[in-house]
């Protein structure tokens, strides 16, 4: 089915699980990222930055996961991620998007309050769900770069829950955008204060750094959505790079492309089914 956020966090709340959003980074990668979800029972949060939503073209994006989820037994939700232009919001809502993210993280407090509760008010209206975030994820995406995140405090999130009612609230607990390479220390004493003290469903983003044997104590603090979005670049881009440097320049480009959507479909079930509660197993380097 194609669907909203809420439901779907709402279903993960209930039941006691966390629901993978990836990010696609072009059209190619998003059957086969639906396709790895339902095969594990998965739902699937398909995320896309205003840049690939662009790129693409955001009706080409919803048509895709309409599409999918209407033919197959899966759960999407098309979500905009770290939107921070309310333009970007509107025509991504017109598109069809099923849900957004309103980024007014770097914003003064009480205008990420105002501006959160603009896009809110729009976004009910249309029957789509909201995502926002208090304080600052640090690290470089689509070539925008934050220094040093500011982690969340717990007494500002409640401060802010209580004036923005959200349906996922991004936190800031220490990973980091575009990590991928190192494993990131993250403040699971900080997420847990912040999940006392706000209702809403938890995001963490810039996931692909997070050690896969932390993803159950994120998931038992109210974590009901994790971001992985590095890991899929570097897992297409790899395999792209294997295949295209070993071939003749007249072979289909199927060869050349589906091991890299391979690659990244495989990222997609293993991650979604940790998420769901499977336990880690040790993966080759
Ligand atoms: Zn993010």
């Amino acid at each position: 089915m194609y669907t909203t956020l809420a439901p779907v966090l709402a279903e993960a709340q209930r039941v006691g699980y966390t629901v993978g959003a990836f990010n696609a980074h072009n059209l190619e990668m998003v059957p086969p990222m639906i396709a790895a979800a339902r095969d594990i029972g998965a739902p699937i949060v398909i995320q896309t930055s205003p840049g690939t939503a662009r790129y693409v073209g955001m009706k080409n994006l919803v048509a895709v996961c309409r599409s999918m989820a209407e033919d197959e037994i899966v759960d999407v939700v098309l979500h905009l991620d770290h939107a921070t232009s309310l333009t970007d919001i509107r025509d991504a809502i017109d598109a069809g998007y099923s849900s957004v993210m309103f980024d007014g993280s770097s914003r003064p407090f009480a205008e990420n309050v105002a501006a959160s509760r603009r896009v809110i008010e729009f976004a009910r209206e249309k029957g789509v769900s909201v995502e926002v975030e208090i304080g600052t994820i640090g690290g470089t995406e689509e070539g925008i770069s934050v220094a040093h995140g500011q982690l969340t405090q717990p007494e500002e999130a409640a401060a802010f829950v209580e004036q923005v009612q959200a349906d996922a609230l991004a936190v800031s607990i220490g990973t980091h955008h575009g990590s991928y390479k190192g494993k990131t220390a993250i403040d699971l004493d900080l997420l847990q204060r912040i999940h006392e003290a706000v209702p809403t469903p938890l995001v963490v983003h810039g996931g692909t750094g997070v050690d896969e044997a932390d993803y159950t104590a994120l998931t038992a603090r109210g974590v009901r959505k994790f971001n992985v979005g590095t890991e899929l670049i570097v897992a297409w881009t790899r395999a792209a790079k294997r295949t295209f440097g070993a071939t003749e320049d007249h072979t289909s480009l199927r060869n050349n492309i589906v091991p890299a959507n391979d690659a990244v479909a495989e990222v997609v079930r293993r991650k979604a089914g940790l998420f769901l509660g499977s336990t880690p197993v040790a993966q080759a380097a």
